[in-house]
């Protein structure tokens, strides 16, 4: 049977192996790839999971009722029968596809409305809705980051960012996570006749912590910069109503554009883009994800459309999600938890070693919690952590006995 140590050298040298020159088969690097098999032999493997149900606050996982601190359902609305009837009533109505892409065939009424009330929120002129959040920032990129332009990325963004560029004509730079005079050494040494674009999360899908926005709103203005910020984490999150991070900043009209995903808060799928109405027409025209790929289901649109009408109408969801959530991070705080500098309802709780978030993972499941192992290369080497979240539906009873169980795995396993 696996060791822990073995899993930990395996996962060490999973890199090696994947760039091993030896064989000129492309698939030998698969056959040789062990470090799944030894994670599944040592009962520590913690992707693919199986969720049976996912009720918000609690989950149910191979048959046993978990406390949920591993969705990003932020204000519970996945299952509020407000929302999945609007689901039901599209699928009744118009089918279940479109069966194209927007720009030919796949456009319907529902993406329209939906487009005109998020732009409304987001008090931008016009919004434009794409299948996934990660085709959105696909369709940004290959659409405005030209083969004179440079994209100015922080390290911390989210993989979709980094695909978005490498898919994008124009060349790619990136300063350390939200150091301020990294950035500014960074947009220095562009030459001046360079286009320049920073994309940059607003709140980091893995720490949970802010961007700098007045701060790189700032720079942006003074090397003038286009400025994106994703805010999948942040809409429905911070901000007035939910309104995101711009928004929280009070940087709304100073933000270009603001990008985002349905499959969060929204409590659905797809993803959006909200800023100028030619800026969106132009995305609309040349991003290569929303003309290539087929459109959002009417049942998706629907959802996310009554999630964002249900948002505007409860507030107190928000509130009620921020509430938990500061709840939680002074908590952890107080008992010595490694929270790093979140100041949302993503807690991570850093632990070290792969295998000791792997571990974790397993023995926290046992004990009916639910989180996200997160391991090197989604975060640096040696920094490997829980990733918990939280919702405005967790009661004050459940967050409890998650932090005692929390406390017992740290007394136990030392993090
Ligand atoms: N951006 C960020 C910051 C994200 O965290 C995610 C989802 N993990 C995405 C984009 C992609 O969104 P979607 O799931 O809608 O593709």
């Amino acid at each position: 049977l696996a060791t822990e140590n073995s899993v930990q050298e395996s996962l060490a040298n999973r890199y090696k192996l994947i760039n091993n020159k030896t064989s000129n088969d492309p698939f030998q690097k698969a056959y040789d790839f062990d470090s799944i098999d030894l994670m599944r032999q040592a009962n520590c493997y913690a992707y693919y999971q199986t969720i049976d149900q996912n009720e918000g606050p609690e989950a149910i996982v191979n048959g046993k009722t978990c406390t949920m601190l591993g969705s990003n359902n932020y204000l519970g609305l996945t299952i509020e029968p407000r929302v999945r009837q609007a689901a039901i009533d599209a699928i009744a109505q118009f089918g279940t596809s479109l069966t194209g892409s927007r720009l030919l065939n796949g456009t319907h009424a529902l993406h329209e409305k939906l487009e005109e009330e998020l732009a409304k929120f987001l008090n931008k002129e016009a919004a434009l809705v794409f299948t996934t959040g990660y085709q959105a920032n696909i369709g940004i990129t290959t659409a405005l980051v030209g083969k004179n332009d440079y994209l100015i990325l922080d390290k911390f963004n989210h993989a979709s960012i980094t695909d978005g560029a490498d898919l994008a004509k124009g060349k790619t730079v990136y300063y350390q996570h939200n150091d301020m005079n990294d950035l500014e050494r960074v947009l220095q040494s562009i030459p001046e006749e360079h286009g320049k674009v920073i994309m940059v999360d607003g709140v980091f899908s893995m720490e949970g912590d802010l961007a700098d926005l007045p701060n790189i709103n700032r720079l942006a203005k003074k090397y003038s910069a286009r400025l994106v910020v994703d805010d999948a984490h942040g809409v429905g999150v911070i901000g007035e109503a939910g309104r995101g991070t711009a928004n929280y900043f009070g940087l709304e009209d100073d933000v270009d554009l603001i990008a985002g995903t349905f499959s969060k808060a929204l409590a659905s799928i797809g993803g959006f883009v909200a800023g100028d109405r030619k800026v969106i027409e132009s995305i609309k025209h040349f991003g290569r994800s929303i003309l290539f790929s087929a459109s959002l289901p009417p049942a998706s649109v629907a959802a996310a459309l009554e999630s964002l009408r249900i948002m505007q109408q409860e507030p107190q969801r928000v509130d009620r999600l921020n509430k938990n959530a500061q709840y939680m991070r002074e908590q952890l705080r107080t008992r010595g938890f490694n929270i790093g500098h979140t100041e949302t309802p993503i807690i991570p709780i850093i632990v070290g070693e792969d295998i000791k978030a792997l571990t974790l993972w397993r023995e926290l499941l046992k004990e009916g919690v639910y989180v996200n192992a997160v391991i090197y290369p989604a975060v640096a080497r040696n920094q490997a952590l829980l990733r918990t979240s939280y919702t405005s539906e967790h009661s004050r009873e459940q967050l409890d006995r998650a932090l005692e169980i929390l406390q017992k795995m740290k007394n136990s396993y030392q993090f």
